[in-house]
């Protein structure tokens, strides 16, 4: 017979493994099953972010940008460095072991919490006494397990760029760009997104000379243009990335050592450019391919992710969906919400994920975070706002950082005075957008941030003249 659970959750990255350990806190009998092993064959638990995404990025991101602090940005403080050096070897071996720590931790959770973890890849294969039966194919003879509930979180994959094979030596998807065991001379990345910038990012701070091709004609589209201007300027100057938008890839021919790139630039002329890394970086799709989907009449979009409402739920009884897997930004806190909601509302409580108050981050230096309403929607729109802004140049904190790139602008709606979105660019902008985030959840106005105290001298207090911008009253420039 079958084994039974109340809730079987498929994968086990941020959005499947936060699932799985509330659904056991709340009381629920619950089996985590997860396909992933790690490049030495071994099961490891936490998905894309914790193995191949946000984990080991931000690790390289760190380690790069001391390398670069050193080798820049000491000398203004008086500090001589000499015989500065770069092991990557031990770069990479810090980064393996942070990943080590939180995937093994995650095993130590599901103890903790009694969630049974099944290695293997999980299919759908009808439905039995006990619900839905689910196969899971790991090393040894397939196994089949039921549960009344069935909440899937199988993530997303690399898009597959038409005519170019990813080999993870020369060319690399996010998983060869995190493990290069030297820092390629040249690397030329194609997509200007998160990953791509962060990537270039990390390797040209490393000594690459780092070329980044982007389809569109715009860069960073998805955020404030202010900001994606601001960026671009950062990037292309001081870091000394070349960005080339509106670039258009006609073949990528792989070599035994190098590759060969031939685009078309914004203006139609044709370019061959020799790379030795390449990394494809052109976004991601959903990994739901493998889950016999049609065996119990599960619905997918026509791209692939599981359609879902706004509670997550499919059109199947019980089954839910979250993640990279549906709809909505591909992010891990969002995953996670959305694992925390769907277990809550099996248990029979009421989870809830607001979509529109959802912080996004690009850890490049300067980093950059927004939340809510870029001021192209507001105008697309039609929505009357005020915007106050402040230049972290005229921040103590920042100044003494030596960080004083960029800005915080809000925008608050004309009549009532609610925030509508808060942009940064700028040192710490990840941890800034907390206060922005609470903020709008708990339907603040400018005034309401205006009115606050905050630390002197802290960052926190450009998000501050910010809000008093928006009012014209700022006090600091
Ligand atoms: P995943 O993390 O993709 O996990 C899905 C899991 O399900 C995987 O282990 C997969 O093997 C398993 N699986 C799939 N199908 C099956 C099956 N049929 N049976 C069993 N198991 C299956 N997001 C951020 O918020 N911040 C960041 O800084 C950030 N940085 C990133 C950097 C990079 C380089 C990349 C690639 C991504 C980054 N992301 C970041 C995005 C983030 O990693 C994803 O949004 C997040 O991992 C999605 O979580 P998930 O649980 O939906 O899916
Ligand atoms: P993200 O979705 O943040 O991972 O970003 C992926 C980026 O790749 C987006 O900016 C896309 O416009 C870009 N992109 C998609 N297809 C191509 C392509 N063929 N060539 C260059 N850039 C691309």
């Amino acid at each position: 017979m079958a084994k039974t659970y109340d809730v079987a959750v498929i994968g086990a990255g941020p959005g499947g493994y936060v699932a799985a350990i509330r659904a056991a806190q709340l009381g629920l009998s619950t089996v985590c099953i997860d396909g992933w092993k790690n490049a030495k064959g071994k099961p490891s638990l936490g998905g894309t972010c914790l193995n191949v995404g946000c984990i080991p990025s931000k690790a390289l991101l760190e380690s790069s940008e001391n390398y670069e602090r050193a080798q820049h940005k000491f000398a203004d403080h008086g500090i001589e460095v000499t015989g500065l050096s770069l092991d990557i070897g031990k770069m990479q071996a810090r980064k393996s072991k942070i990943v080590d720590t939180f995937t093994t931790g995650i095993s130590l959770l599901f103890k903790k919490n009694k969630v049974d973890s099944m290695h293997g890849m999980g299919r759908f294969v009808g439905t039995g006494d006990g619900g839905y039966r689910i196969e899971v194919a790991g090393d040894g003879t397939p196994e089949v397990i039921e549960a009344k509930h069935v909440v899937i979180a199988t993530g997303s994959l690399p898009r597959p760029m038409p005519g170019v094979t990813v080999d993870n030596k020369i060319v690399c998807d996010n998983i060869g760009a995190l493990s290069f065991g030297e820092v390629p001379k040249r690397l030329g990345v194609i997509g200007a997104g998160v990953i791509g910038v962060e990537m270039g990012s990390v390797w040209r701070r490393l000594g690459a000379d780092v070329t980044i091709l982007e389809a569109l004609p715009t860069f960073l589209a998805a955020a404030d243009e202010q900001v994606a201007k601001e960026a671009f300027r950062q990037f292309t100057g001081p870091l000394g990335v070349k960005i080339y938008t509106g670039a258009k890839v006609a073949s990528v021919t792989t070599g035994k050592s190098s590759v060969t790139v031939e685009y078309a630039d914004r203006e139609g002329v044709r370019h061959v450019t020799e790379f030795d890394r390449l990394v494809v970086a052109i976004g991601r799709v959903p990994n739901t391919a493998g889950l016999n989907a049609e065996s119990v009449g599960l619905k997918l979009d026509a791209r692939g992710y599981v359609e879902v409402d706004d509670h997550c739920a499919t059109n199947l009884p019980n089954v839910y969906a979250v993640g990279d897997a549906v709809r909505g930004p591909m992010l891990a806190h969002k995953s996670s919400e959305e694992g925390v909601a769907v277990a809550e509302t099996i248990a029979g409580q009421a989870g809830h994920v607001n979509l529109d108050t959802i912080p996004w981050v690009i850890y490049t230096a300067p980093e950059i975070a927004w939340v809510g309403r870029t001021e192209q929607e507001l105008k697309a729109a039609g929505v009357a706002y005020n915007a106050g802004q402040f230049p972290f140049i005229a921040s103590g904190r920042a100044r003494a950082l030596g960080e004083t790139a960029g800005f915080v602008k809000m925008l608050a709606d004309a009549t009532t005075d609610r925030i509508l979105g808060v942009h940064i660019i700028g040192p710490f902008a990840s941890e800034l957008i907390g206060e922005a985030v609470v903020a709008m959840e708990f339907g603040a106005t400018s005034e309401d941030i205006a009115r606050i105290v905050h630390a002197h001298p802290s960052l926190s207090e450009a998000v501050h003249e910010a809000a008093l911008g928006v009012g014209k009253r700022a006090i600091h420039i």
